[in-house]
Order: structure tokens, then C-alpha cells, then sequence
């Protein structure tokens, strides 16, 4: 398929929009068909990219980027597993990106930073005898509901994975590293091909991880658990808030959880959490339906606090956003 043919693609989205032409990297705006790379770069070949994921949401303040500084840690920290070191300071990675989002008049968007391992030879470690030049880019773009918009009302369907997440004596899940995400892609398409909508995957112990793109959460008797990170979940920025939303809202939330296959069977509500997929509820596991096979009210009220929340129609949780003048 031809990318103006694809929605989704960006061809589509520069059209749509008319003013996506900019990109951040290595220090600069260039132009978007400007931002390239050469094809003997270090982590196309071994997937030694970190990256991150925010959202920018319309409010009535203008543009804000939701927990922008976490999403930057979490970027620092996922390098400094791979000895990597931005040439950058953080405080540059997000004016880069607030004054992406002013140049492109975006009222709302997704923000993509990348850092990757870059070219001067190849052989499997980036550091030794010395470091390949380390390079970042920054690239926003409006981005929709990423399981589409019926999905946040409806629910969606989802699958057990074949696919184990791989255990973080394998790969450490906290950072968020281009080449594990194979594993994400595993279980996505095979689930997108057995006509589910995603997947769940479990750790190599059986016990419940994530989505390939989610944090994965659980509601029985009231109380909210969501699996441990030492289970493979990715310390995701979602997750961290929703618990504390759930909290204040007054359910006991459990974030250190171990669930075992069975007791997704036996929920009474599910739903997955993440920048792309926000809040998103399950409402079938293999066919089996989640409680009365829609979603339940705790997802509901805690899906709705947090878009009352993003999009601040709220003065609470101010320290969340930056605001683009
Ligand atoms: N798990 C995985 C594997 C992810 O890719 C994501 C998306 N970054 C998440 C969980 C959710 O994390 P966050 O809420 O920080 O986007």
C-alpha cells in the first residue's frame, strides 16, 4: 500500500496537517526529509537505540506535555544501561521540543526521542575500543487513539500471547531499548492475526508482564493490582499515574502485583495503560469476556479522571505538565 493510501503513515500526516516539516537532531531543526542516517549505523544492525514516548495534549493553558520530565529520565536512564551518553543536557532535549511543537502549530501531538548508537564501524559493541558517535533526534506528529477511538469506550479483545516477554536477566525491561521490541512484535502481529486486537504476554515464569506496548492493569473486589516491574513490566509513565489517580480516587492499588494466567480469566475488570494507548479497557481475554464483557465502572471512572486530567480540565496535578507558550 502507498503511504498517501495509509492514514497512518506519514506521507498521510504531513498532508493532513500541512505544517509537519521539522525535525530535531543532533542539535538542530532540519527538514524532515533531512533526518537520515546511513544504513551501516550501529543500531539498525543490533537495535542499540533508547527512546521515549510523551504526549502533548490540547488544554486551555495551549499545548501541554504530559510528565515530560519523567519521560526525559526515563530516556537517561535507559541510555546509561548501555553506557550511552547524550551529548545533550535534558533542559536542551525539551526546549528542542517545545519549540518543535511551536514551529509546527501543533495543539496536540506525540513526541518521539530517540537516541541510537550511530555509524563509524560495525561489531557488536558500541563502546569498545572507544564510543560511536551517540545521536538524538526529536520528531512529534498528531497521533490519534492508538487502539483507535472505539477501543476507549468499547474495549478491546486480546490474546495470551505464545510469545514470553523476555526476563529481565535477559534484557532489563526498566529501559526502553529499540531491539527488544522484536518481542512486542512478535506478539502484536500474531495476535492482530488471530483477530485480536493486542496481546498479553507473559514472563518466563508464566506469570503476567504487559502488552507489547502496555502496562497491563487488574480490578477483582474493588482493589487495582498492576504487575511488579521484576515480572518484565516497563516502568511505565501510565502506570505510575494511573496508580496514583486510582489512589486518590480511593481504591487500594497494588503495584508490586503477581498474576498468574488464570486470574485474568476471573477479573472483574482489565484494561491496559500507556502514552499511546492511554486508557484502554479489556473486554474479552481469548474469547472469555472481562466481568460482564464491557468495561467496568472503576476503569471507566479512572479513564475519565485521567483524560479530566490530560487534557486539564482540572487545576490538580499541575506539576504534571509543561506548558508550550
Ligand atoms: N510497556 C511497554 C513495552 C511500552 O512500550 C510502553 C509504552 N512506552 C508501556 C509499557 C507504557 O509506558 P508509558 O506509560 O510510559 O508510555
Amino acid at each position: 500500500m502507498s503511504d498517501g493510501a495509509n492514514p497512518t503513515g506519514f506521507a498521510a500526516k504531513r498532508t493532513a496537517t500541512g505544517t509537519l516539516d521539522t525535525i530535531w537532531l543532533d542539535g538542530e531543526f532540519v527538514d524532515w526529509e533531512d533526518a537520515q542516517t546511513h544504513v551501516l549505523t550501529h543500531a539498525l544492525h543490533y537495535g542499540t537505540s533508547v527512546f521515549g514516548g510523551a504526549r502533548c495534549y490540547e488544554t486551555t493553558d495551549g499545548p501541554a506535555l504530559f510528565r515530560w520530565d519523567d519521560h526525559c529520565r526515563r530516556l537517561y536512564e535507559s541510555a546509561a544501561v548501555y553506557g550511552m551518553e547524550l551529548p545533550y543536557e535534558p533542559d536542551t532535549l525539551t526546549e528542542a521540543t517545545v519549540e518543535l511543537i511551536r514551529r509546527q502549530d501543533l495543539a496536540s501531538c506525540y513526541v518521539r526521542p530517540i537516541a541510537f548508537f550511530g555509524y563509524d564501524r560495525l561489531g557488536v559493541s558500541p563502546t569498545r575500543p572507544t564510543e560511536l558517535p551517540v545521536r538524538v533526534a526529536i520528531a512529534c506528529w498528531p497521533w490519534d487513539a492508538y487502539l483507535g477511538e472505539r477501543a476507549l469506550e468499547a474495549g478491546i479483545d486480546v490474546t495470551v500471547s505464545s510469545w514470553r516477554k523476555y526476563d529481565t536477566d535477559r534484557i532489563p525491561a526498566t529501559a526502553k531499548t529499540g531491539g527488544p521490541y522484536v518481542n512486542g512484535v512478535l506478539a502484536t502481529d500474531e495476535a492482530g492475526r488471530d483477530g485480536y486486537d493486542e496481546a498479553i504476554m507473559l514472563n518466563g515464569r508464566g506469570a503476567v508482564a504487559e502488552g507489547p506496548g502496555e502496562n497491563v492493569f487488574l480490578v477483582r473486589d474493588g482493589e487495582v493490582f498492576t504487575p511488579a516491574l521484576s515480572a518484565g513490566a516497563l516502568a511505565g509513565i501510565t502506570r505510575r499515574s494511573v496508580c496514583r489517580l486510582a489512589r486518590d480516587l480511593g481504591y487500594p492499588v497494588h503495584e508490586n502485583a503477581s498474576i498468574g494466567r488464570g486470574e485474568l480469566y476471573t477479573a472483574d475488570e482489565l484494561f491496559f495503560t500507556g502514552t499511546a494507548a492511554e486508557v484502554t479497557p479489556i473486554r474479552t481475554v481469548d474469547g472469555i469476556p472481562v466481568g460482564p464483557g464491557r468495561p467496568g465502572p472503576i476503569t471507566t471512572e479512572i479513564q475519565s479522571r485521567f483524560f479530566d486530567v490530560v487534557e486539564r480540565r482540572t487545576d490538580d496535578y499541575a506539576e504534571w505538565f509543561t506548558v508550550v507558550e
